[in-house]
C-alpha cells in the first residue's frame, strides 16, 4: 500500500514535470500595445508591452531598417515583456516583424505596423481662446445606434429607469448631432471618457478604465471615434478627449493578472486618498499625508496606479501619444490631475507638449484658490521648484466666485466683489488666458440650479463666462435650463438631452415642445455664442474691471486698439441709473454703445440699465 502510494506520487510529480515542460512550449501573444506605432515622431523611443502566456522567457528580435531594440525589460509575472525601441527617423513606414527567440529558435512572431503620420499632426493647433468647448455625457447625449445598447460580456447593461444606469447613448448620437452643436456656435467637444469600463454599475460614467487601448462598445468602436473626430473636424470643431492617468477600473484587464506587484499602491489593503491636494506644494506638509493623497485610491473600485514604477509610467505616456495620433485629437481633458502625483504630471505633460507643441491640455485641480492651481501651470514663477507643461487649468476659483457673485448680498467679501477679486489674483498666473472657464460640469449641480432657478441670473452667468478671459466650457443642456431636484445628485445632473432618444417627447434639437423659457434660453446662449466666434476682441483683446460699489453692478471692458467691448451686470430689481463718469479710461473718445443681445442702442452720457440684466455693448 505504502508503495503504491509512492508510485503514484512520484509518477504524478513525472506527469507534473512533463506537462510543465510541455505547457512552457505553449507561447502565445494575447496583447501588443500600442496597437501600432509611427514613423517620424519628435521622440524616437517606444515603449512596447507584450502579453501572453509564458512570453517572458523569450528575446525579442526585429529585423527592420532603422530599428533597434534599446532594451528588454522583463518583469515577476513572465506573462509580460516591455520592448524599448529606437525608431531613428529616416525610417520607413510599413510593417515588422517582432520575432520572440529561445536561444536561437523562433517560439512566436507578431506583425506590428508603423504608419505613416498625416500630414501637420506635428503641428497640430490646440483648443483655445477662440474656442468655446461642449461638455458631454456620451451615454446621455443621443442614442445614434440602439443596436449597441446590450453588448454580451458586459454585465452593466441597458437601464433607463435607474439615473445611474447605462441609457443607451453613444458615439452615433454625437455625430448625428454635429450639426446642432455646430450651429448653436460650439467649436469644441469634450467628451466624458470613451475607453472601455467593464464594470458591473456605473459604467456609464466612463472614469474605470478597463482597457486603454479599446473605446467601450457600448459607445462604439475606436474607428467610430475616429470618425467623429473627421466629422467634427470638417465642421471646425476640435475633439478633446478625457483622459485619467490617476486611476484605472478594478476590472482592468492587466489588474488581473498584474505585470509586478506594485503595479497599482496598496494593492492588498485599501486606503482611501485624503484628497489634500496642497500637500504637493505645502512647505510643512507631512511625508504620510502626500503620500496618503498621491498613493491612496480615489474610490473602491478604482485602484491608484503606481506611477513612480518607470514602466507604468511609459505605458500610460505611449498611450496618451497614441490617442493623438490615431484620433487626431485637438486637446486633452485631463480629470483629477494632482493625484497622479507632481512628478509624473511633469514627465506626462512635458511628453505630450514636446511631441505636439501647438498642442492643449486642461487639468482638473479642483480648488477654489488660484494659488493652488496657478503653480501647476506651464511657466509658473511661483516659488516652488516645479516645472509642468500644463498649458492650461479648469477655473473653479472663478466657477465659485460666480455663484457668489450672483446669489449673494453685495457686501464687503460677498456678491459681485468676491469675483472682482478673484479675478485680481490673475497675476499668479502666467496665462490666465489659457484658462478653461465655465459655469458648470457633469461632477457640479447645474448652473440653473446653483443660480436659484433663476432666469436672469443664468443669463448674467452666461454673459460672464462668454465674455470673460479664457477658453468657454459648457455643460451640455445647461443651454436649455436643465437642472437636477437633488443636490449633488450625479445621476440627475447627467440627465438625458431631451431629443437624443427616439422615444422622447421633447426635442431640444429641433425646439418641439421646449417650453418657451427653455428656447429663449437656448436661442440666447446661441446667439452670444456665434457672436463670440466673430469678435477677437474677447478672444485675446485686453481686460479692464472696475471695483463694484455695492450698488448691484459690476462693469469690465474687453478692448484693444480696434475695439472696445463694455460689458455691465445689474443686479437691482428695477431699471437703474448708471453713472459712467467713472469708466473715462475705456469710455473716452465714445458716446454710445449698442447690445449685441437686443440691438439696442444705450447713450454713454444718460444710461439706464434694464433691471437684473447683462448688456453686453460694443462702444461707438
Ligand atoms: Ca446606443
Amino acid at each position: 500500500m505504502k508503495y503504491f502510494f509512492r508510485s503514484l506520487f512520484l509518477s504524478f510529480v513525472f506527469t507534473l514535470f512533463l506537462f510543465g515542460s510541455i505547457s512552457a512550449q505553449e507561447y502565445a501573444i494575447e496583447r501588443v500595445e500600442p496597437l501600432n506605432w509611427w514613423i517620424g515622431m519628435e521622440n524616437p523611443e517606444l515603449q512596447i508591452m507584450m502579453y501572453g502566456d509564458d512570453i517572458g522567457d523569450l528575446s525579442p528580435k526585429i529585423d527592420y531598417d532603422g530599428v533597434d531594440i534599446e532594451r528588454v525589460e522583463r518583469v515577476e509575472n513572465d506573462n509580460y515583456l516591455f520592448v524599448y525601441l529606437h525608431i531613428d527617423h529616416t525610417t520607413a513606414a510599413g510593417t515588422m516583424d517582432i520575432s520572440l527567440m529561445n536561444n536561437e529558435q523562433q517560439e512566436l512572431s507578431y506583425t506590428y505596423e508603423l504608419k505613416e503620420r498625416e500630414d501637420g499632426s506635428a503641428s497640430r493647433e490646440g483648443f483655445n481662446s477662440s474656442d468655446v468647448i461642449y461638455l458631454i455625457t456620451p451615454d446621455r447625449f443621443a442614442n445614434g445606434n440602439p443596436d449597441n445598447d446590450e453588448v454580451a460580456g458586459y454585465a452593466d447593461s441597458l437601464d433607463m429607469d435607474d439615473d445611474y444606469g447605462r441609457h443607451g447613448g453613444d458615439i452615433q448620437g454625437i455625430i448625428n448631432h454635429l450639426d446642432y452643436i455646430d450651429k448653436m456656435g460650439f467649436t469644441a467637444i469634450w467628451l466624458n471618457p470613451v475607453l472601455e469600463n467593464a464594470m458591473k454599475e456605473a459604467s456609464y460614467h466612463g472614469y474605470a478604465t478597463t482597457d486603454y487601448y479599446k473605446v467601450d462598445p457600448r459607445f462604439g468602436s475606436n474607428e467610430l471615434y475616429k470618425e467623429l473626430s473627421e466629422k467634427a473636424e470638417e465642421r471646425g470643431i476640435k475633439l478633446i478627449m478625457d483622459m485619467i492617468m490617476n486611476h484605472a477600473g478594478s476590472n482592468h484587464w492587466w489588474l488581473q493578472d498584474p505585470p509586478t506587484s506594485d503595479w497599482v499602491h496598496y494593492p492588498d489593503e485599501y486606503q482611501q486618498t485624503n484628497h489634500r491636494r496642497t500637500t504637493l506644494h505645502d512647505p510643512y506638509a507631512s511625508d504620510s499625508d502626500m503620500k496618503k493623497f498621491t498613493n491612496g485610491w480615489f474610490v473602491r473600485s478604482m485602484p491608484d496606479l503606481n506611477q513612480s514604477n518607470p514602466l507604468l509610467a511609459d505605458y500610460m505616456i505611449y498611450n496618451s501619444l497614441w490617442w493623438i495620433e490615431y484620433a487626431g485629437l485637438r486637446g486633452i481633458r485631463h480629470d483629477t490631475h494632482p493625484y497622479a502625483g507632481k512628478e509624473f504630471m511633469q514627465e506626462w505633460t512635458c511628453r505630450i507638449m514636446e511631441e505636439y507643441p501647438d498642442f492643449n491640455i486642461v487639468g482638473e485641480e479642483w480648488s477654489v484658490d488660484p494659488l493652488v492651481l496657478a503653480k501647476w501651470q506651464r511657466g509658473s514663477k511661483l516659488p516652488t521648484d516645479y516645472g509642468s507643461c500644463l498649458p492650461s487649468l479648469m477655473d473653479f476659483p472663478i466657477q465659485t466666485s460666480l455663484v457668489n457673485a450672483l446669489t449673494k448680498e453685495e457686501s464687503w467679501g460677498t456678491g459681485f466683489v468676491n469675483l472682482y477679486e478673484t479675478l485680481s489674483f490673475d497675476y499668479v498666473y502666467p496665462n490666465p488666458k489659457d484658462l478653461v472657464i465655465f459655469a458648470d460640469n457633469h461632477d457640479m449641480d447645474r448652473f440653473y440650479r446653483q443660480v436659484n432657478q433663476d432666469y436672469d441670473l443664468f443669463k448674467m452667468g452666461m454673459t460672464y463666462i462668454m465674455t470673460m478671459r479664457g477658453i468657454p466650457q459648457f455643460y451640455y443642456g445647461t443651454e436649455i435650463l436643465m437642472s437636477n431636484e437633488k443636490h449633488h445628485d450625479h445621476g440627475q445632473i447627467r440627465e438625458d438631452f431631451p431629443g437624443g432618444w427616439s422615444s422622447d417627447t421633447k426635442n431640444a434639437f429641433s425646439g418641439n415642445g421646449l417650453s418657451d423659457k427653455k428656447q429663449q434660453a437656448q436661442d440666447f446662449v446661441k446667439k452670444l455664442l456665434n457672436w463670440r466666434k466673430d469678435n477677437p476682441i474677447i478672444h485675446d483683446g485686453k481686460l479692464m474691471h472696475y471695483a463694484p460699489k455695492h450698488e448691484g453692478f459690476y462693469v469690465y471692458f474687453r478692448y484693444n486698439k480696434k475695439k472696445t467691448v463694455m460689458v455691465i451686470l445689474n443686479k437691482n430689481e428695477d431699471a437703474t441709473e448708471l453713472d459712467t463718469d467713472r469708466f473715462y479710461e475705456r469710455t473716452q473718445g465714445f458716446t454710445e454703445g449698442t447690445d449685441v443681445i437686443t440691438g439696442k442702442t444705450y447713450s454713454l452720457d444718460d444710461m439706464t440699465v434694464p433691471g437684473r440684466s447683462a448688456l453686453i455693448l460694443e462702444l461707438k
